[in-house]
């Protein structure tokens, strides 16, 4: 029996291998909406890199055409970012209407309900509430709480909370008011490409951030779409003996002549995907940045994709697979590629029963609702 049939004998995996494979394989790009946005956060990849330079077609012919032409090409799935895409409702019911997607959003201007009611969106927040407004707004508006009313108990929204390696010990109370709040919580990793040092210095380590993170997914394991696995391959940029960095990166626009040399190198990458920029026609490296140092970046969805385009360093053991496999199955929950009601009750019994890697010792997790919480595999 081969060691893939072995591990899918345990029914809860098989379950879920089962669904990514009949999801079939995911075809992505990452595309800005517009070069616009209604903040300047501290330490945006966007501005950093002069993204808001580009021109934007005033009609929306070249938009267009950009879809029919992903269409075209096969692709599936759109991850939507900016600027702000909240900006641009008529262009997200567009994409909506045609292609899987995820939208990120500052939370600021609620995306309409009606009509994008199962459009997956993750609002940013970088902290707690005097942190965040400090980061985003120069501690002049409070925008975590503005966001919070925006998506309560929005079955769309989860937070995409970024946090800095010095600010561990705001996450318990973020991560409360989140799940308050009806919603689920993606971790991401402050990168500080504005170079602010002190408590978001990167080159700090995320340890305390990890601990922190894997104490929340314990505590709250079906409000979290962050697997243990996840947590500990983003904070360390260790996977399987790879560093992360330029030369294992996945997600890099195949069309952008520089990367040639990477995808000649022999990693595994994206043989499909296309950072688009906010011109609608040309791309650049890669979804956050052109030429910014790779040592500085702690994407989620970046780490995500490295996760799960290696499956084969992932079939050394049950553990290291499962560990893949739910990682994979939270990708493809949290962006609605499989059914997403069935597909929460499975991370949640994977999230909750599943022996993980990483995991801290087990605690009694406090009364809570019941609330119900990975493509690369062809068929
Ligand atoms: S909301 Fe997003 S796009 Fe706008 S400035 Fe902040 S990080 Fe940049
Ligand atoms: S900054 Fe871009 S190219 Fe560099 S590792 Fe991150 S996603 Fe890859």
């Amino acid at each position: 029996m081969s060691r893939l049939k072995a591990y899918l004998s345990d029914p809860l995996l098989k379950t879920m291998y089962d669904r990514v494979r009949d999801a079939g394989p995911v075809r992505p790009i990452s595309l800005d909406l517009t070069s616009k946005c209604n903040l300047r956060c501290s330490g945006c990849y966007y501005y950093a890199e002069g993204m808001d330079k580009i021109e934007v077609p005033r009609d929306d012919s070249t938009f267009d055409r950009l879809l029919d032409d992903e269409e075209a090409r096969g692709t599936n799935f759109v991850t939507v970012v900016g600027g702000e895409p909240a900006l641009e409702p008529g262009r997200l019911r567009k994409i909506y209407a045609r292609f899987k997607m995820n939208v990120a959003t500052n939370g600021l201007i609620r995306i309409p309900f009606e009509g994008l009611e199962e459009m997956p969106l993750g609002i940013a927040i970088w902290g707690n509430h005097k942190t965040d407004s400090k980061l985003r707004a120069d501690g002049k508006r409070d925008l975590f709480s503005a966001a919070l009313e925006n998506y309560r108990n929005d079955p769309r929204a989860f937070w995409y909370y970024t946090v800095a390696p010095g600010r561990a010990d705001e996450i318990e109370r973020v991560v409360e008011e989140c799940i308050n709040n009806g919603n689920r919580v993606l971790f991401n990793y402050y990168s500080d490409v504005s170079r602010l040092g002190g408590e978001l210095d990167y080159q700090r380590g995320f340890d305390a951030v990890r601990r922190e993170v894997d104490r929340m997914i314990s505590l709250y394991p079906n409000q979290m779409y962050t697997t243990h696995y996840l947590n500990n391959v983003v904070s360390t940029g260790q996977l399987a003996g790879e560093r992360w960095g330029y030369d294992v990166c996945t997600n890099l626009s195949v069309d952008y002549g520089p990367n040639q040399e990477r995808q000649n190198n022999g990693k595994p990458y994206n043989r499909h995907f296309r950072a688009i920029n906010a011109d609608f026609s040309t791309t650049r490296r890669c979804c956050t940045g052109v030429d910014r140092d790779c040592d500085s970046c702690f994407d989620t969805w970046e780490h995500f994709s490295w996760i799960m385009i290696n499956m084969r360093k992932h079939l050394g053991s049950r553990q290291v697979f499962s560990d893949w496999l739910v990682t994979m199955f939270a990708f493809y929950v949290v962006n609605r590629l499989v059914d997403f009601d069935a597909g929460l009750e499975l991370l949640n019994s994977a999230q909750s029963e599943l022996p993980a890697n990483h995991a801290p010792p087990k605690r009694q997790p406090p009364q809570q609702e019941s609330f119900v919480q990975p493509r690369y595999l062809r068929k």
